[in-house]
């Protein structure tokens, strides 16, 4: 071959090359890049500071399963973003806009994440790491920013990928060099107006958390969003206005405390949750307070079944309940599961329940709330009822329902109109004068905005009560939730 009869070819491939259109992938990230402010601009940017106001709401917690009426006002909000390194601080302040179990006051706090570790700092100061879930879900929202995102991209580790076209928005997955993976949306001329990432939800499981951005202003040579609102697949979670922003501000020192990274290898290992610890405290002849931790259950024996009421906290907890259920009465089977409100806390071995073939005994309010949570999909991190499939049975409440046998009496109320949740059940048993309920008054606590209430449905019904036995804290005698209620303007 004749290597002169090359060279017109070579030139024609580099002609080609040289005019060659960018690939969707690059022309996705180079419509955002220029939308944003342009490669050099960005390049040059060292931290993001925004300031400003907004809400959050108050998912899982509300008063009905459907609700998104409980607000905590945000003020004093200030994020600052590391836009080169791994880092970012969030300040704000939380004020509760409705009957909140801590009281009205506000409550600072500081958010933090310095590469791997993820953690909070308290308004005495006190930092505390987060655990592996919501760490890994931190690290994540340090990327829900259009900025942050695609200046990430422009790491030779980074990838982008999976272009297509929803009506005139485009999407693409964009994994950072750290291994974050993320989804952004953008507008016809690159504006970028959403960037979301999956997670696992204990309650939820599989979830989508999506920020949306929107009312982009000028800031020193970029374009930025100022209104962000934060969302847990359909359910918003928070929203933001900044009312500055501003670019390559001092932003101080955003590294974790020493005292986090000490005891662990270089602090890589977020702290492992607390190992189930279940206890049994005899109530009366076939009643068991099952205790231990932070949010407890009653273990009720009929003659031929038994009854537990409430699965809390996590499945962890729960199967360990079932454990400890099974050990005090051996051959009778888990056959309902009472959950007293829908809250997060309160339900989070809901599925395991369900699992184990248990019917769930709720308030009416709840009905459609049990199915969905039954349903949702758990992929991420298979469940119990994601092993194993079972048909749900439900049996609802609505202002009261008996459960008894020769052995066993349970009457279940709605709590009505308590400010902490309208869909909820206190049990009464009355051979033992003895009021099972959560939340609507805790013993010990500085503060009990809902135990008035709780004393008028009891008192509505003519309830005669020795003893209220709280699913937080410790057994207490009537006359102190009485004592409660006069504390309660
Ligand atoms: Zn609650």
């Amino acid at each position: 071959m004749n290597r002169r009869a090359f060279i017109p070819a070579l030139i024609t491939s580099l002609a080609i090359a040289g005019c060659a259109r960018p690939t969707p992938d690059q022309q996705f990230i180079n419509d955002a890049v220029d939308a944003l402010g342009g490669r050099t601009r960005i390049e040059a940017v060292k931290t993001l500071t925004i300031e400003g106001e907004g809400t959050n709401y108050n998912l899982g917690q509300d008063m009905k399963p459907d609700a998104a009426t409980q607000q905590f006002a945000l003020t004093g909000y200030k994020r600052q973003i590391d836009v080169v390194n791994t880092r970012q601080r969030v300040e704000q302040t939380r004020t509760p806009k409705f009957a909140y179990f801590q009281g009205p006051q506000p409550q600072a706090q500081i958010l933090g994440l310095d590469d791997q570790v993820a953690f909070n700092v308290n308004a005495a100061g006190a930092a505390t790491r987060l655990g592996p879930a919501a760490e890994l879900d931190r690290r994540h929202d340090l990327y829900h920013h259009p900025l942050k995102l695609v200046r990430a991209t422009m790491d030779p580790k980074a990838t982008v990928g999976n272009v297509r076209q929803i009506g005139t928005v485009r999407q693409a997955d964009i994994t950072t060099a750290s291994g974050a993976k993320l989804t952004m949306s953008i507008d016809a001329a690159g504006v970028p107006l959403s960037i979301s990432s999956k997670s696992y939800h204990a309650n939820l499981g599989d979830v989508v958390i999506m920020t949306t951005f929107g009312d982009y202003k000028e800031v020193s040579g970029l374009k930025l969003p100022a209104q962000l609102t934060g969302k847990v697949d359909d359910f918003t979670t928070w929203e933001i206005h900044a009312a500055t922003q501003t670019v390559d501000a001092e932003v101080g020192d955003l590294a974790a405390p020493a005292s986090l990274r000490a005891g662990t290898p270089e602090g890589l290992s977020p702290p492992a949750p607390a190992a189930p610890n279940v206890t049994a405290e005899p109530i009366g002849k076939g009643v068991w307070l099952l205790a231990g931790q932070s949010h407890h259950s009653v273990l009720v024996e009929f003659s031929d079944h038994l009854m537990l009421i409430e699965a809390p906290q996590s499945e962890a907890r729960t199967l360990a309940v079932f454990a400890k259920a099974r050990e005090l009465v051996p051959g009778k089977a888990l056959q309902q599961l009472v959950t007293t409100h829908h809250h997060f806390d309160h339900t989070a071995g809901l599925r395991a329940a369900i699992a184990e073939g248990m019917t769930v005994v709720t308030q009416s309010g709840n009905g459609a709330w049990v199915e969905a949570m039954a349903r949702r999909a758990h992929t991420l991190q298979p469940d119990a009822l994601a092993r194993k499939e079972q048909r749900l049975v439900v049996e609802t409440v609505d202002a009261e329902r008996e459960y008894k046998d020769h052995t066993m009496a349970v009457m279940l109320y709605h709590v009505a109109g308590n400010p902490h949740s309208d869909t909820m059940l206190m049990a009464y048993l009355p051979r033992d004068r003895v009021l099972v309920e959560v939340d609507a008054f805790s013993p010990g606590s500085a503060v009990n905005p809902y135990a008035a209430n709780l004393l008028e449905n009891i008192q509505k019904r003519k309830l005669r009560v020795d003893r209220v036995v709280p699913l937080h804290g410790a057994i207490a005698p009537m006359a102190e939730l009485e004592k409660a209620t006069r504390g309660t303007p």
